[in-house]
């Protein structure tokens, strides 16, 4: 016998007029974060690692994790984590570090610390879109700058142009950024630096795979952090980032951070992968070595423009078959990649596919030559 009941029709329409006079606006004009079902795909949407553990981690992992006490609150600083941290990084045994439940939480956080009325976070466009997100969702305003026109450099003028502008507290450039794969000069980042009176994160979430990084350059300024997260390395489902910095930002960030945000099974099991840490470098150097074939393959293809990436991804444009197309030929073959067609005026017809396994690759590159052969016909009207 079932107990469900349900809502009257009533309800849900008051509920509603609550929720209208309520909720602000722009968090009711957000569209929902969503996520394509990958069952059963050859998963190349979301820049994951597809790499796995030996047999031997694995079970070593499993021992590790079995006396964790789970009836127990996690350490809220994560201290055996932080020291793993540094060590893997190579960073100061007292570098202080703010952890979150993924960078995705840091980004929130950070929008928290600054959220007052009339205050800006600033990014370029097109970037990462939880910058935007989480600007909205702390009643911030939302500044964007367009990137260069097809190379998507940095546009250090009209970035400071519009620093000068809006004074924005908080700026996000990703180095590198995603979805473009480029890392932008590191002249114009410091330029942009020394002219914001706000705090700058540098989001290193593909530094894996960048052959770059800020971590030596941060300190010569005082309103940098680098923020870094493991998801891409290979550990996406722990949801684990972290924020570096000066203790002056990191300690009023870490009055805002829910203080169990890393749960006990995270600070174990990171922990335990960063020990392992040589087995996600060969890791991110295999897909480093995909990415350039992949990136090959693909430039030899005609009507498609391929960027160079220093990520874990490649943008690709195409010229005469349809995105949309591409999209859902690729989808009927079991190859889901990601669409970018229509989310920025930059990127129209513009496709992003994350680098995968050998064979993953090539099964992707089969399904997108197939796919253009068969729409290539219906495009042109040939055949
Ligand atoms: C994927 C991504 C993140 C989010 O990483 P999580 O730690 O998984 O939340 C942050 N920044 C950029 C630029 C990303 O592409």
């Amino acid at each position: 016998m079932s107990d469900r009941v349900k809502t009257p029709p009533a309800a849900r329409a008051s509920a509603a007029r609550r929720v209208e006079k309520l909720v602000r606006p722009e968090v009711r004009d957000l569209a929902p974060y969503s996520v394509a079902d990958a069952s059963g795909m050859v998963k190349l949407d979301a820049m994951e690692n597809p790499h796995s553990w030996s047999e031997k981690m694995r079970a070593e992992w499993l021992a590790w994790l079995r006396d964790t006490p789970v009836n127990r609150y996690p350490d809220p600083q994560a201290a055996e984590l932080k020291v793993q941290i540094r060590r893997s990084e190579g960073l100061e045994r007292d570098q202080p570090l703010v952890l979150g439940n993924g960078s995705d939480e840091l980004i929130q956080l950070l929008s928290t610390l600054f959220a007052r009325p009339g205050a800006a976070v600033l990014s370029v466009a097109p970037s990462f879109v939880m910058y935007r997100r989480c600007a909205i969702a702390s009643g911030m305003e939302f500044v964007e700058v367009p990137l260069e026109r097809e190379s998507f450099a940095l546009d250090t003028d009209a970035v400071l142009a519009a620093v000068i502008q809006h004074q924005p507290s908080l700026i996000f450039l990703a180095y590198p950024n995603n979805p473009t794969g480029n890392l932008f000069d590191p002249e114009g980042i410091m330029a942009v630096t020394r002219g914001a009176h706000g705090l700058v994160v540098i989001d290193e979430a593909y530094s894996p795979f960048a052959g770059d990084t800020w971590i030596g350059r941060w300190r010569e300024f005082d309103n940098v952090l680098v923020m870094r997260t493991l998801s891409k390395l290979g550990l996406a489902g722990l949801r684990l980032g972290y924020l570096l910095g000066a203790s002056a930002w990191t300690k009023q960030l870490d009055k805002l951070r829910l203080p169990y945000n890393i749960n006990v099974l995270t600070q174990r099991s990171a922990a335990f992968a960063l020990r392992h840490r040589d087995v996600f470098r060969r890791q991110a150097n295999e897909i480093c070595r995909q990415r350039e074939a992949l990136f090959a393959a693909l430039s030899a293809i005609e009507g498609l423009k391929v960027w160079p990436s220093r990520a874990n991804f490649l943008l690709f444009r195409s010229f005469g078959v349809a995105a949309d197309s591409i999209f859902e030929g690729l989808k009927q073959r079991n190859v889901l990649i990601k669409n970018l067609d229509g989310t920025a005026p930059a990127l129209a017809h513009c496709l992003r596919v994350t680098v995968g396994t050998a064979d993953e690759n090539a099964a992707f590159l089969a399904a997108l030559e197939q796919t253009l052969a068969d729409k290539g016909v219906e495009a042109f009207g040939r055949g």
